[in-house]
């Protein structure tokens, strides 16, 4: 049975047009979205010169996940089709949290998502002596001071929503005093928390953002490019918008969380009088099933819930990676969730829809058992092996074709057989007549039963030489085709189902009391010794992908060894549109 039609019924061109966000429209056209709009009007007016510069600004204290990949893809995707460029910056202020490993990996996973920032790898602390002089330039203009107030004092003096914050009794000092203490304080004279640099905006402001936030704060830690060099590190709010600024970034796509502190990245840039970068926010994808945290990520990782960052039941990109999606899959779910004003969460099914989608173009088609069963054909001759041709590929004809042996006795899935099928239940039964695909019909002629557990241990057949290749010149039709593999010639692997990582569709809701932890899923992860695939995936190499027919897509892991693939399933065959759009207005209504 070839399972292509059930698997995309409706095509690509109703799946764009009933995802959620995006425009309805051709098939494959780009979805689209308000910040392209705002774009295209500053192309018209000649806001920014005609240039369009972006970037992708993330914190290298995780793995990227596929929130971030929206992200990548918009800005990338943005600069590629207006002529533009996009940098990728690294965001790291934050000595404490940042390492290394981190910007290598998301170094790999941006560019293994297809996207090139040529010579533009840059990173924050690049900055860090421009923005040291910046502030000077501030508490030179009376517009920062040096605080002695502590982190917590600094959160009681701030005040709330509705009750206006508290000068701080430093507020005052001269700007040769400020400059003296921030001086020293750049020379590490001081310990870790005892002073701040703050901008000197306004304690009563309506947005507590712009209550005198902290600009520079001390912390004696290695960083993990400038080394000692800096025991002041800036914050995010002083280091983010003057990045963007020197880097000569058009529009500054982030999410809506900064939307409150645009009004702080105007002020600091207008007191500088530097130049003036446009941000815009967009809302976060949120995934059902999954955290997109890295927060949380992390502690799925330190905790042992997961094997590390690239499990690939982990919603980032190096699990999806491993797994066994493909960027085009991640990029075509990202054009197609398209971009909102406002938070939205997104069906992980509709996400494994645009693997399917993909995979099922690229993907070789094979034939392995993951729970064996043997099958002997009583009337096949003892010695006799054939080679049968097999389609690689029936969505690509240049896939050609491939030769599967075959021989008196297979292996067939454990569950293609029952004693007393029940209704509707085509496949193996006693005296009932199927297909081996690409081989001959089979006639079910009897079972061996183990006496002590009652399970199947062995199928007798028939086969009727006659209908060779799968069909029988006689015309005679049979309800069900199955999978098969030649018992002498299987090569043994270990092949991983993955499910869901949570049982709940939010598992950030912590209405009952309980943290997301609580919801993860014990049953996530199934691993199947003793699999039996056909012998031309002796030679799979870490990364390939495949379709087994019947069961689903699979990925060769990197723990495989010679003569011993490790497999992943990347995701089943079934889940239809149909289902997809069902579970979609279940959540709207
Ligand atoms: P987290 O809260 O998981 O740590 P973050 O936003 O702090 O994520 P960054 O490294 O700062 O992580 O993110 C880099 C870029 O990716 C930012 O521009 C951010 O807005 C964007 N981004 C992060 N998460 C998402 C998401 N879920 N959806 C869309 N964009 C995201
Ligand atoms: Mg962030």
């Amino acid at each position: 049975m070839n399972r292509r039609n059930k698997d995309n019924p409706s095509g690509t061109a109703a799946a764009g047009a009933k995802t959620p966000g995006a425009k309805s429209g051709p098939p494959g056209a780009p979805a689209s979205n308000f910040i392209r709009d705002i774009i295209i009007r500053d192309l018209e007016t000649g806001k920014f010169g005609g240039r369009v510069h972006t970037r992708f600004p993330p914190e290298p204290n995780g793995y990227l996940h596929i929130g971030h990949a929206k992200s990548i893809c918009l800005n990338f995707g943005l600069a590629d089709e207006f002529g533009g460029k996009c940098n990728l910056r690294f965001d790291d202020t934050n000595p404490t949290k940042e390492e290394q490993e981190y910007v290598d990996s998301i170094i790999e996973d941006v560019r293994w998502l297809g996207f090139d920032w040529e010579d533009r790898l840059f990173f924050a602390s690049d900055y860090f002596d421009q923005l040291y002089e910046w502030a000077v330039q501030l508490i030179k203009a009376g517009k920062a001071y040096v605080c002695d107030l502590t982190a917590d004092q600094i959160r009681e003096y701030r005040g709330t929503l509705s009750s206006a914050g508290k000068e701080s009794p430093y507020r005052n000092r001269s700007v040769e005093e400020n400059l003296e203490l921030f001086e020293r304080m750049k020379a590490g004279e001081f310990p870790d928390g005892s002073r701040t640099l703050r901008a000197k905006i306004d304690m009563a402001h309506p947005n507590v953002n712009m209550r005198d936030p902290v600009m520079y704060r001390i912390l004696h830690e290695r960083h993990h490019r400038t080394g000692d060099k800096w025991c002041i590190y800036p914050t995010y709010d002083w280091a983010h918008g003057q990045s963007d600024s020197i880097e000569g970034i058009t529009h500054s796509i982030c999410t809506l969380e900064f939307a409150d502190h645009r009004p702080l990245y105007d002020w600091f840039l207008d007191a500088l009088g530097v130049y003036h970068p446009q941000q815009i926010e967009f809302g976060r994808l949120n995934l059902t099933y999954t955290v997109l945290s890295k927060r949380k990520l992390l502690t799925l990782v330190e905790k042992g819930y997961v094997r590390g960052w690239d499990d690939p039941r982990m919603p980032t990109i190096s699990g999806m990676r491993r797994r066994g999606y493909t960027p085009e899959a991640i990029r075509n779910f990202c054009e197609r969730i398209g971009v909102a004003r406002t938070d939205g969460v997104v069906e992980l099914s509709l996400l494994e829809y645009f693997v399917r989608e993909d995979l099922n173009k690229r993907a070789p088609r094979r034939m392995g058992v993951l729970r064996p069963l043997r099958l002997v054909i009583e009337n096949y001759p003892e010695d006799q092996v054939e080679e049968l041709e097999a389609i690689n590929n029936p969505e690509d004809p240049s896939a050609g074709t491939r030769k599967v042996p075959f021989s008196k006795v297979l292996y067939i899935e454990r569950d293609d057989f029952r004693v007393e099928p029940p209704p509707k239940y085509y496949r193996l039964a006693p005296g009932r007549e199927v297909r081996l695909r690409y081989a001959y019909f089979v006639t079910c002629t009897g079972y061996t039963v183990d006496e002590e557990t009652g399970e199947v241990t062995e199928v007798r057949c028939t086969y009727d030489p006659a209908t060779r290749g799968g069909n029988a010149p006689d015309g005679r039709k049979v309800k069900s085709t199955m999978h098969w593999v030649s018992a002498a010639h299987a090569i043994d692997a270990e092949v991983r189902l993955y499910d869901r990582l949570f049982t709940r569709e939010n598992p950030n809701d912590e209405s009952e009391g309980k943290d997301f932890t609580a919801y993860v899923n014990p049953n996530s992860l199934e691993v199947l010794a003793g699999c039996k695939l056909e012998p031309s995936l002796r030679e799979a190499q870490p990364g390939e992908r495949y379709q087994f027919e019947r069961l689903g897509y699979f990925c060769v892991d990197p723990d495989s060894a010679p003569d011993r693939p490790v497999f992943n399933r990347t995701v089943t065959l079934r889940d239809t549109w149909a289902r997809i759009e069902k579970a979609m207005k279940e959540r709207k209504a």
